[in-house]
């Protein structure tokens, strides 16, 4: 049919995994239509996700970590927090980045559509913005049209009950805030209102916070954070809320479930993602949708449409951005004629709250569940010099190998910066390393990271005693 636009190679959906796959298919010389419904590029992660949060998450670590001084002798004033300066803060550091992006999408001749994309048949793409619809012909199709936060359908309409988007903007500080779901997301935005000095409640269906990652790193980030909620509410859920002039009236049904409603200034939903395969017309191109939302795909990112591949949180578990980018790298170079597939061991996961918990590969929870033998080298941060230096010892690092191959099979940290420690072990896992490789690894000292060749120490039997 007749097209307003031709192209080798469309990307729908301008995330992490759309931009990176439209540059990686330009950089190999293909021509690309990027078409994303929002004014700029970049996705949940640089507009509403991983980026603001972490500005907002820097800005209190800075707070607390200035409290934390008083025992050192240095005491501040108490913070005086202008919300228009902080929110402000936040949106420059996203407008950097999504500048970043157009930059390099001009630069690479990345031809961006804005509008809401739908597809026609398997070859063409509708866009449409203000009432105009433009018609993409294309070669090969990359689906990158992300997820979007679940509703809980019994919450009223309300100013006061909010998503981590809505969370984000700041409009106000809470005296009383309620999360409802217990995970990442929700615990990284709890930490932020909490340090501005909301009092937090937390309800959680499942039998522990922080799910995916093993008990005894959680345990590590509970102790420390006990302090800043009046309820943590585990095997509960959430079953109405009535929105009154007073605040958001609250009930819940379990076991150890207040059996009153209590009152919130602010409620966070924040019970998951959901994919976006239902919004794009994906059956006009022939392309398999099932019932959640999800688009399934082989390992090197083809749908059931040879011609037409998806990627990032539209694909599956985990809902992250870098998987999102290696999986863009793939479905890009495949398309260039490459031989590439996605083939990670390991993906890694963090929690970036106050201290960061971080984990890759097998946990001990799944060693023990799936029967697989393992052998355990954990280093309490209490002998780490650098960690009682920052007068934050709390932490440690833990290695397990398999106990058949001797290799590291996973790793967990908790501690500050855990998430920048963790990429060595997702490196190590990878690489197939064993305790001896990872702990003859000379790690400069004195340092957080030294903490993960002390495990691999352990592990071998024979720790030093450097502290
Ligand atoms: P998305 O980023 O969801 O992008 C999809 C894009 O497609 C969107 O811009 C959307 O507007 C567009 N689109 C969809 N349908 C259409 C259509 N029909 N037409 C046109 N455009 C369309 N991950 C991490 O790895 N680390 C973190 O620290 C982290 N923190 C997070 C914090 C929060 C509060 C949230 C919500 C998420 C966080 N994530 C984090 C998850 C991360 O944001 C996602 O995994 C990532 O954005 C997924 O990238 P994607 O490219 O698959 O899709």
């Amino acid at each position: 049919g007749s097209a307003d636009v031709e192209c080798d190679v469309l990307v729908l959906g301008a995330g992490p995994g759309g931009y990176s796959a439209a540059f990686r298919a330009a950089d190999l010389g293909l021509n690309v239509v990027l078409v994303e419904r929002y004014p700029t590029l970049g996705g949940v992660c640089l507009n509403v996700g991983c980026i603001p949060s972490k500005a907002l998450l820097h800005t209190v670590s800075v707070i607390e970590e200035a409290k934390s001084l008083a025992s050192h002798g240095v005491s501040f004033a108490e913070p005086q927090v202008d919300l228009d300066k902080l929110r402000g803060f936040k949106d420059g550091v996203v407008a950097k980045l999504t500048g970043g992006l157009a930059g390099m999408a001009k630069a690479r001749k990345v031809k961006v559509l804005t509008g809401d994309g739908q597809f026609a048949d398997p070859q063409h793409l509708a866009v449409t913005a203000e009432g105009k619809t433009q018609t993409v012909r294309f070669k090969s199709a990359i689906i990158a049209a992300g997820s979007e936060s679940v509703k809980l359908p019994f919450l009223p309409q309300d100013e006061r009950i909010v998503d981590s988007t809505g969370a984000l903007k700041l409009a106000s500080i809470p005296k009383k805030m309620l999360i409802v779901g217990g995970g990442i997301i929700g615990l990284e935005m709890g930490t932020v209102y909490s340090a501005l000095g909301a009092r937090l409640d937390v309800v959680e269906m499942l039998s522990g916070l922080m799910q995916g990652a093993d008990r005894d790193l959680v345990k590590v980030w509970e102790k420390m954070n006990a302090g800043r909620f009046d309820h943590i509410m585990l095997n509960t859920k959430t079953v109405g809320a009535e929105a009154r002039d007073d605040g958001i009236w609250v009930s819940f049904e379990g076991a150890k479930a207040p059996k009153e409603a209590q009152r919130y200034d602010l409620v966070l939903q924040a019970v998951g993602r959901r994919p976006n395969g239902a919004r794009i017309s994906a059956d006009k191109a022939g392309v398999q949708v099932d019932e959640r939302g999800f688009i399934a795909v082989d390992k090197q990112m083809r749908t059931n449409v040879p011609h037409i591949y998806a990627i990032g949180d539209i694909v599956g578990q985990p809902m992250l951005a870098h998987k999102a980018v290696h999986e863009a790298h793939v479905a890009a170079e495949v398309i260039a004629g490459q031989k590439s597939y996605f083939d990670a061991r390991v993906i890694p996961a963090v929690a970036y709250t106050d201290p960061e918990v971080a984990w890759v590969g097998l946990t001990e929870e799944e060693a023990k569940k799936e029967g697989i033998a393992v052998e355990k080298g954990l280093f309490p941060w209490q002998a780490s010099g650098r960690a009682i230096a920052n007068g934050r010892d709390e932490g440690f690092t833990k290695l397990l190998f398999s106990a058949e191959t001797h290799r590291i099979v996973g790793g967990g940290i908790v501690g500050t910066h855990a998430g920048d420690l963790i990429g060595e072990i997702a490196l190590a896992i990878e690489m197939g390393a064993d305790a001896v490789d990872i702990g003859k690894t000379i790690h400069p000292h004195p340092t957080l990271g030294e903490s993960i060749g002390m495990a691999a120490e352990v592990a071998e039997g024979s720790c030093t005693d450097l502290p």
